[in-house]
């Protein structure tokens, strides 16, 4: 019966990953009382790629527990109740404010003295003119900044500083740890630029068709230019009128690769390629992990660069 009780207590479907933290938490402070080994500082993430950063970061001296669950997709996340109570419990919020508004307001309602905007200080893209004004034409709210911050490595290292500003904070004694760490992730993100800069210099086409237009920053960067067939959130089901607009675009244009995501339907990506006879192929805006994905950051970004290579025609 006992079993039976915590089984039910800790159904995964209910509670998530930040049910998980909660065990951890009350497990490390039944024990704490013989041994004196701190507790490692408890982090909530609002989505993947700040999960990745705080655990490269605090390693061993973090617990995070992600709001959004592998495989979901993270721009409309809804909370449920324990989840804003874990973003009231937890020492630290890492979250990117203006992409998941319900995490905007349960930080504003419980966590502001203990939360990190990720993004914040960060050169956003504004929306263009012809943005606002097709939004006001077909009576949408008015565009926002573009979130994908995370898509291009160099903004990534800049999260990384800030996150290893805030856990020193929190735990002085840890400072050489994180420090090293962070020189450690700013290697491998700076490794992940040169790749990426190296790699797409030469490309026969530069014209990124994608599903959600989740490449912004990433097209700044290695100076492509993206046509998307949905807008910033891939929620909203693209018109016909779009989709047509964008299969005229690959025809004129000769582009060879529609690329899809991982965690939406890639209904709309083939639907271009159908009527265009374009290839499909994955370009992952590493919004959520799969589940079951033994896939990091760093290696979707690799995965991502070589069909970028193949569905550009890089040389
Ligand atoms: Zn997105």
């Amino acid at each position: 019966m006992i079993f039976m009780t915590n089984k039910n207590l800790l159904r995964p479907a209910v509670l998530g990953s930040v049910g998980l933290l909660l065990a951890t938490s009350t497990l490390a402070a039944c024990g704490s009382t013989e041994t004196a080994s701190p507790q490692p500082i408890s982090i909530v993430s609002s989505f993947y790629p700040l999960q990745f950063v705080a655990e490269q970061i605090g390693g061993d001296n973090v617990s995070v527990a992600n709001l959004t669950p592998p495989g979901a997709e993270p721009h409309d996340l809804e909370l449920t109740p324990q989840q804003t109570a874990a973003i009231g419990d937890a020492q630290l919020v890492i979250y990117l404010g203006g992409f998941q508004s319900a995490v905007d307001e349960a930080v504003k309602q419980e966590a502001s003295k203990t939360s990190l905007d990720a993004g914040q200080g960060l050169t956003t893209l504004a929306p263009t003119q012809s943005e606002i004004d097709e939004a006001r034409e077909e009576g949408e709210s008015a565009p926002v900044a573009d979130p994908h911050i995370w898509l291009d490595p160099n903004l990534m290292i800049s999260v990384a500083q800030r996150v290893t500003k805030k856990l020193t904070a929190l735990n002085p004694g840890e400072a050489k740890t994180f420090a090293a760490n962070l020189t450690t992730l700013t290697a491998q993100l700076k490794k992940v630029d040169s790749d990426w800069k190296a790699g797409t210099k030469s490309c026969e086409s530069r014209d990124l068709v994608v599903s959600h237009e989740a490449f912004g920053y990433l097209v700044k960067r290695y100076q492509f230019k993206q046509v998307g067939i949905g807008g910033l959130s891939p929620d909203t089901e693209p018109s016909a009128a779009k989709v047509a607009e964008v299969s005229d675009f690959v025809n004129e244009n000769d582009v060879k690769t529609i690329y899809y995501e991982t965690l939406v339907d890639p209904k709309v990506a083939e639907t271009v390629a159908t009527e265009t006879g374009a290839n499909t192929a994955v370009l992952d805006p590493i919004e959520g992990l799969v589940q079951g994905s033994s896939q990091d950051y760093l290696s979707i970004m690799r995965t991502n660069l070589s069909n970028v290579k193949k569905g550009q025609g890089c040389k």
